[in-house]
């Protein structure tokens, strides 16, 4: 992420960010596997006690991967901007004690009604020595962004991770990214990857699509209330 908001990215590329919602542990795995394979990726960690674990995070950044600060201090400040703004100040504060932060990204909290980076719109991440934030920094008219968020290649029950792009590209499967990569049919890729719904142990895997199938139901229900369709 950094690399590209530098302008050092060449193309082809693909941007791969990390969002460490949930378990830590499955970060590091996922970081590892990259590492043997020549990725670099973004990793971003929310401060929640059973996610920041600077020992793994410290481990992760030993590895290449670029950490960054997924904040979502308008959730914890209830909506309030100038409580989020001090709390958004002392958490980066926590974070550069163990590593450099150049980038941050919003957590998206479904249920909430603001969304974290409606924080920008009073204030300014620069003024933080950051660089970036993946949802204002990267025009997604030229990057494909694609998202596993909701468990589905395709955004239909996301409700705060969208941005703006013009491309229409339909994704039905992991292999049809794995196709648009090998035949270049876009130069520039950003993709969004949370580790905890990633495994390769079965059980795990069934419990996370159980688990999503009964958050996506709700999701759709909001989705439907704010676009005023019901
Ligand atoms: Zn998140």
């Amino acid at each position: 992420m950094q690399e590209y908001i530098q302008g050092q990215a060449a193309e082809p590329f693909v941007i791969l960010r990390h969002d460490v919602d949930r378990k830590p542990g499955m970060a590091l795995e996922m970081a590892q596997m990259e590492k043997e394979m020549g990725i670099r990726a973004t990793y971003y960690f929310r401060m929640m006690p059973e996610v920041f674990d600077p020992e793994m995070i410290k481990m992760i950044r030993d590895m290449g991967h670029e950490i960054g600060y997924h904040y979502e201090v308008l959730d914890k400040a209830k909506g309030d901007k100038e409580k989020a703004i001090d709390l958004f100040e002392k958490e980066l504060k926590i974070f550069r004690e163990i590593v450099v932060v150049k980038t941050v990204c919003m957590h998206g909290n479904p249920l909430a009604k603001w969304s974290n980076r409606d924080l920008w719109e009073k204030y300014d991440f620069r003024d933080f020595e950051l660089i970036g934030e993946p949802y204002l920094s990267i025009d997604y008219n030229k990057v494909l962004y694609l998202s596993d968020t909701g468990r589905i290649w395709n955004r239909n029950f996301s409700v705060k991770d969208v941005v703006n792009s013009n491309f229409n590209e339909i994704i039905n499967s992991t292999d049809d990214i794995i196709k648009l990569i090998k035949i270049q049919k876009y130069k520039n890729i950003c993709i969004l990857v949370h580790p905890n719904r990633w495994t390769d142990d079965a059980l795990n895997w069934l419990i996370e699509l159980i688990w999503q199938n009964i958050k996506n139901v709700p999701k759709c229900g909001l989705l439907l209330y704010r676009t005023g369709k019901t």
